[in-house]
């Protein structure tokens, strides 16, 4: 267990701090991204992610007290970079729902070694906030949009929202020179599987990049089962009967997206295939949540309490020893050892994604 009670004198000599390259973790893996979740509520109710049923009006959210405040996520960042960090992105719940979101991204932008600093979001607030975040210092964002057929679009986000406000988010995002945006969709059987081709269809040759989802098993809410996943390989062969697509190499070690691009030129898209082809092998993600745990792993059943240890007075060093001995320890690769009837059945608990942070 790592907790305030680690004091500085449990790390005097082991922090790499001039050599970021000097953290792995276990199974040989840099620390290189860090993913903020800045708060857990959201204003969709996806049901692969914050089912209605569950996420309901009374729901317990957390209060702003529990939450971390802007000065504990950049002493909190400011360490992770120390030890090779180069990359951030906001996400949640919702990043956007957050008014003073600027604010925090301008802190981030300034950190020393932050080469990449993205902000995930449903879209439906972008439009209004895009020109801010781009003067603030965010460098690109990431959409979140599973199909451009409004019934199917609205049954995805549990009645929230509207096509057109996603749109005029990602024109908005373009225009204020955030992009290449990236548009994340989760593909789920049944559900909007058969309005993918169309959604290529209307971003091919506008610049933006068309991720594809799989399904995955995050959190014990939203009622994963194995029959619902597209495995990314069935979507290609659909997809290569309309569109011929050639794959392209990787941007940077540890990218977990599988890219191609459309022969005729009409530009990129990119495949997430956790479930079926997992990349725990150079996966070099920690994610922080609203409440400030720490989590090395997206289907993590328990992670650090850095809250706790921040507010009993830990300085810097001690701060980046938490992390560097958490880090130094990690050994997951759940998706490598998935078994998806024990997933099907919730028999590990595990923290849910709206918190965690996507
Ligand atoms: N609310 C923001 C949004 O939706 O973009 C940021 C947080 S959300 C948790 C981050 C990403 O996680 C989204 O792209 C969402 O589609 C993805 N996601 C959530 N639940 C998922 C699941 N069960 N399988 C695959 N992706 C999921
Ligand atoms: Fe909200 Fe994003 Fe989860 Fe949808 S995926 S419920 S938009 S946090
Ligand atoms: Fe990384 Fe965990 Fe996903 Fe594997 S399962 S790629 S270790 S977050």
């Amino acid at each position: 267990m790592h907790n305030s009670l680690m004091t500085s004198a449990q790390f005097p000599d082991e922090l790499p701090a001039e050599d970021p390259q000097a953290i792995a973790d276990a199974l040989q893996r840099p620390l290189h991204d860090l993913r903020i979740s800045v708060l857990d509520q959201c204003n969709f109710r996806c049901p692969y992610c914050m089912p209605e049923a569950e996420f309901h009006s009374d729901y317990a959210f957390l209060k702003r007290q529990q939450r971390l405040t802007y000065d504990e996520i950049v002493r909190v960042a400011t360490a992770a970079c120390k030890l090779g960090v180069s990359k951030i992105r906001l996400t949640g719940g919702e990043p956007l729902l957050d008014k003073n979101i600027a604010v925090l991204v301008e802190r981030l932008a300034k950190l020393p070694g932050v080469d990449d600093l993205a902000l995930t979001t449903n879209g439906v607030l972008l439009s209004a906030a895009a020109e801010k975040l781009a003067k603030a210092g965010l460098h690109r964002v990431t959409v979140s949009l599973d199909s451009v057929d409004e019934k199917v679009f609205r049954a995805m986000s549990g009645g929230r929202g509207d096509l057109a406000q996603v749109f005029a988010g990602i024109a908005a995002a373009e225009d204020a020179g955030l992009g290449p945006v990236k548009i994340n969709v989760v593909v789920q059987k049944g559900v909007n599987d058969h309005t993918i081709i169309d959604l290529l269809r209307h971003f091919r040759g506008s610049g933006t990049i068309v991720r594809l989802i799989e399904f995955m098993d995050v959190g014990n809410r939203n009622g994963w089962r194995m029959n619902q996943v597209v495995p990314s390989r069935e979507l290609l062969t659909k997809i290569q009967q309309q569109w011929p697509l050639r794959p392209v190499g990787r941007n940077y070690p540890g990218e977990v997206a599988r890219r191609y691009e459309y022969v005729d030129g009409a530009g990129e898209i990119g495949f997430i295939s956790s479930v079926t082809e997992p990349f725990c092998g150079d996966c070099s993600r920690a994610r922080l949540s609203a409440d400030g745990m720490l989590y090395t792993c997206l289907f993590a059943n328990q992670g650090t309490d850095l809250r706790k240890s921040l507010r009993n007075g830990a300085v810097d060093d001690e701060l980046q020893g938490i992390l560097s001995s958490i880090w130094l320890q990690r050994a997951d690769r759940y998706s490598e050892l998935r078994s998806p009837e024990l997933a099907e059945h919730h028999v590990l608990q595990k923290v849910e994604m709206y918190r965690m942070g996507g």
